[in-house]
C-alpha cells in the first residue's frame, strides 16, 4: 500500500469534524518522537551547534588542504642542512648582501632583526691570539627579495639531539620562492659559491680546529711568494723539491700499499722563517693549512685521531713548536696546564690508519735534541731540515730585497758593497759564535730606511 492510499483509509475511518493525526508513510517516526523532535528547542538548538561544527570543521579542512595543494603547486622550498657546504656558503652570501648597498647588491634585504654572531679564534704560538666575528642570519624566519622575487628563509635548529662528531646542533636551512622562480635557486646557490670561492682564489686559507672538525679561520690570507722567504742556499729548494715529487707518486704508493702520507720537520732558532716557509710552500702548491695545537685545551687522544684522519681536502698539518708541547713525554702547555693528548696518542695519530688519502704534516721546533727519537723516525718525519739563523749570504739577499732598487740617494755600486759589507760582519760573528736572526734582521731593515745606517748599526743585532 503506498502513503497515499493509507491516508484516505484513514481519513475515511474518522469522524468528518474530528481532527485525525496524519500518519505517512510505513517508516514514519511514531508521533511522540515527532513532538520531540518538532517541539524541543534544546534539540534544535544542539543540532544546529552540530551542523554549524561540522560545516565549520569541514571548511577548514578544506581551506587547509586548499592551502597545501596551492602550496605544492605554487611554492617549492629548498633544504639545506649545516652537514652540507652550501649551508655556510649561503650564510656568508647573506651576511654578504645585507653589508652590500645599492649595485653591488644582489639581493635587497629585509633587515632581519633575528642575527647570530660566528667568532673565529686564533692563538699562536708567540701568545697572541685574534677573534673574527660574523654576523648571519639567526634562527627564525626572514625575507629577502632576489632578482625579483621574494624568498623567505627559515633557519631551524634541532634542540633535541646533536651531532655525534661536533657536537653542534643540527640545523635546517629552508628557502621558499614562488614555482615559477625555481630556477633562482641555482643562480643563487652558484653566486654564494662562487663568493666563498673568489674569497679563497690565489690566497691561503688557514683551518683550525674547532670541536671535532676544521673551520676556515678569518679571511683567507694572501699568499706569501715562497721567494720571499730566504733560506741558506738549497734548504728551500730541497724541501720544495721533496713535496712535489711526494704529490706526483700517488699511484706508486698505492701500488706498493704504502700510506700515502710525508712528514716534514723544520728545525731551528726562533725566528728562522720556519712557519713562514711552511705557509709560502703550501700557497705555492694551493694548499690550505690546518693548524694543529697539540695544547689546546679539551684535546684528547680520540679528538687528535679524528681530526688528523678528517683534514680538508689538499692542506697540510701544521703543528709548530713540538718540543714544547711534549716535554719528556708528557704534554704540558705554558702554565703548567696538561692536556690529555698522550705521548703515544700523538705517535698513533702521526701514523694513522692506513688509508689511501694522502696527509701531509708538518712539525717545527726550535730545539730538536728535545725531540723523542720514536717521534723522528721515518714515516713519522721523513724529512728533517734544519732552518738556521741568518748565513752570510742570507743576510746578504734579504739586504738586497729591501735596499737594492730603491729611490735613495746612494748610488747603486755603494748598496752593493754595504751588501758584502753586511755579509762578512755575518760571516766574522758566526766565526765568533755570535748569530742574528732573520727575524732580528728583517725587523732591522723595516725601521732603518738608510741602508749605510743599517749596516753601522747591525752589530747589536748579534747574540
Ligand atoms: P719561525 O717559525 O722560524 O719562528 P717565522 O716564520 O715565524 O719564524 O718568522 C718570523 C718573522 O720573521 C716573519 O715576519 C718572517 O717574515 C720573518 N722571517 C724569518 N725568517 C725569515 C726568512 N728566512 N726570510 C724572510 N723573512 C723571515
Amino acid at each position: 500500500m503506498d502513503s497515499t492510499a493509507l491516508h484516505s483509509v484513514a481519513s475515511s475511518s474518522a469522524a468528518p469534524n474530528t481532527p485525525t493525526p496524519v500518519v505517512v508513510g510505513i517508516d514514519a517516526k511514531p508521533s511522540w518522537l515527532a513532538g520531540f523532535v518538532g517541539d524541543n528547542p534544546y534539540f534544535q538548538a544542539g543540532f544546529g551547534l552540530m551542523a554549524m561544527g561540522v560545516g565549520a570543521t569541514i571548511l577548514r579542512q578544506g581551506a587547509k588542504q586548499g592551502a597545501v595543494a596551492l602550496q605544492r603547486r605554487m611554492l617549492v622550498t629548498l633544504e639545506m642542512t649545516n652537514k652540507d657546504m652550501a649551508y655556510e656558503w649561503f650564510l656568508a652570501w647573506m651576511a654578504h648582501q645585507a653589508k652590500q648597498t645599492g649595485q653591488t647588491r644582489a639581493a635587497s634585504w629585509v633587515k632581519s632583526h633575528n642575527l647570530s654572531v660566528e667568532t673565529a679564534f686564533e692563538q699562536r704560538k708567540n701568545g697572541s691570539s685574534s677573534a673574527a666575528f660574523r654576523l648571519v642570519a639567526g634562527p627564525g624566519n626572514h625575507y629577502f627579495k632576489y632578482r625579483g622575487a621574494w624568498m623567505q628563509v627559515k633557519r631551524q635548529r634541532e634542540t633535541r639531539s646533536v651531532q655525534a662528531v661536533t657536537g653542534k646542533p643540527w640545523e635546517t636551512l629552508t628557502l621558499t620562492t614562488l614555482s615559477r622562480d625555481r630556477n633562482l635557486f641555482n643562480d643563487l646557490l652558484s653566486e654564494a659559491r662562487d663568493l666563498a670561492m673568489q674569497d679563497q682564489q690565489g690566497k691561503l686559507v688557514v683551518h683550525t680546529a674547532w670541536g671535532m672538525e676544521w673551520r676556515p679561520f678569518g679571511k683567507p690570507r694572501d699568499k706569501r711568494p715562497l721567494k720571499s722567504v730566504v733560506l741558506a742556499n738549497g734548504v728551500g729548494e730541497k724541501v720544495e723539491k721533496d713535496a712535489k715529487a711526494f704529490l706526483s707518486r700517488k699511484q706508486w704508493y698505492a701500488d706498493r700499499g704504502i700510506p700515502y702520507r710525508r712528514g716534514y720537520l723544520l728545525h731551528g732558532p726562533p725566528g728562522s722563517g720556519k712557519t713562514s716557509f711552511i705557509q709560502a710552500l703550501a700557497g705555492s702548491l694551493s694548499y690550505d693549512i690546518c693548524l694543529l695545537n697539540l695544547s689546546e685545551r679539551g684535546l684528547a687522544d680520540d679528538k687528535l685521531m679524528h681530526l688528523m684522519s678528517n683534514t680538508p681536502e689538499r692542506s697540510f698539518i701544521l703543528m709548530e713548536d713540538v718540543d714544547a708541547a711534549f716535554n719528556k713525554r708528557v704534554q704540558t702547555s705554558e702554565d703548567g696546564y696538561q692536556s690529555s693528548v698522550t705521548f703515544s696518542g700523538f705517535l698513533n695519530a702521526l701514523d694513522g690508519v692506513a688509508s689511501g688519502e694522502e696527509r701531509i704534516v708538518f712539525l717545527t721546533t726550535n730545539h730538536i735534541e728535545k725531540l723523542d727519537p720514536a717521534l723522528i723516525r721515518p714515516g713519522r718525519v721523513d724529512l728533517s731540515v734544519l732552518i738556521d739563523d741568518a748565513h752570510p749570504e742570507q743576510a746578504l739577499r734579504l739586504f738586497e730585497k729591501f735596499y737594492v732598487g730603491r729611490e735613495i740617494d746612494i748610488p747603486a755600486v755603494d748598496v752593493d758593497r754595504l751588501g758584502q759589507t753586511l755579509a762578512q760582519l755575518v760571516q766574522t760573528e758566526w766565526d765568533a759564535g755570535r748569530r742574528v736572526s732573520m727575524a732580528a734582521l728583517q725587523g732591522h731593515f723595516i725601521r732603518t730606511e738608510n741602508p749605510a745606517e743599517a749596516v753601522e748599526t747591525s752589530q747589536t743585532l748579534f747574540k
